[in-house]
């Protein structure tokens, strides 16, 4: 009796063994080696929707920065930090945006700018926020098109053909937020983040200060004064902060002035950004609604 209870014991043992060979390390491994797909890495997340836009299934798809950050310092996770080493692309912004990539790879070559084509801005340095206009993004479109293509050339076809539908709509949103714009009568604003300088020239607004305020510290009385002063002499009624910045000190200033804080984001990834397209268009239509 003993030996058989025995037996039946064992048994059990061995088919227990033999399922768990069987599926679960089979399946977990089969899963990562076959998905032999392009791991693309990207900074930011305007970033990581073209890169998915322009290649869809064809690859793999990941961003360093989580949304709700600030694009200009960056803590990386042991997470972010696995998907650079395993890259076969990192896409960056560069000009010290995202440098902190540099840091974080043993192979730098993987590094590409997306910037290839672009006009850009320099006054005493160049300024990296060049993904903020609709214009840009297709040229950082096209340009992640051809480097995926040349590591999947089998796929070449389906990626110009997803690029191309991507590129319509980014021209007929352009058309279209442009349009809108025309309309708009004041036309200058007031930002809390030198971020803003292509979106305004490609979208027909005027920069007519930008405040830089210190984290967690009150604004001095001569920043609050040179405030004021263009808040007056340019009649505005909105000043445009950004997720990252806290109001805290200028409540007061606000409502004094009768004014209205309204928030651009550069990034996205939120709600009503969740994609590179939402993210310009909210960021048009913030400036529609608060502009008198
Ligand atoms: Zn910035």
């Amino acid at each position: 009796m003993r030996i058989v209870r025995l037996g039946i014991v064992l048994f059990i043992i061995c088919m227990g063994i033999f399922f768990l060979w069987k599926f679960f390390p089979h399946a977990s491994f089969s899963l990562e080696q076959t998905d032999t797909r392009p791991l693309i890495v990207t900074t930011i997340f305007p970033l990581y929707d073209i890169a998915k836009q322009v290649g869809g299934d064809t690859i793999r798809v990941e961003l360093i920065l989580p949304p709700g950050g600030s694009e200009h310092t960056f803590e990386p996770t042991p997470k972010a930090q696995r998907a650079i080493e395993d890259a076969d692309i990192i896409f960056s912004i560069g000009h010290g945006l995202d440098n902190w990539l540099y840091n974080l790879t043993s192979d730098p070559s993987k590094i590409l700018p997306v910037d290839s084509g672009i006009a850009l801005k320099e006054d005493k340095e160049i300024d990296p926020h060049y993904w903020l206009t609709l214009e840009n993004g297709a040229l950082i479109a096209s340009f992640m098109a051809v480097r995926i293509g040349e590591l999947i050339p089998e796929q070449t076809e389906e990626i110009r053909l997803r690029t191309e539908a991507y590129l319509v709509l980014l021209a007929s949103t352009d058309r279209d937020l442009k349009d809108r714009l025309s309309h708009l009568v004041q036309k200058k604003i007031v930002t809390f983040h030198d971020a803003w300088a292509y979106f305004a020239e490609a979208y027909g607004l005027e920069i007519v200060g930008t405040f830089e305020p210190t984290a967690g510290r009150e604004p001095t009385p001569q920043y609050l004064f040179a405030l004021k002063e263009i808040v007056v002499k340019n009649h505005l009624s909105a000043l445009y902060a950004e997720p990252q910045f806290s109001s805290r000190g200028i409540e007061s200033f606000i409502k004094d002035y009768d004014l209205t804080l309204a928030v651009l984001d550069p990034l996205g990834g939120g709600e009503l950004t969740s994609s590179y397209i939402e993210l310009i268009t909210y960021n048009v239509e913030t400036i529609l609604h608060n502009q008198k």
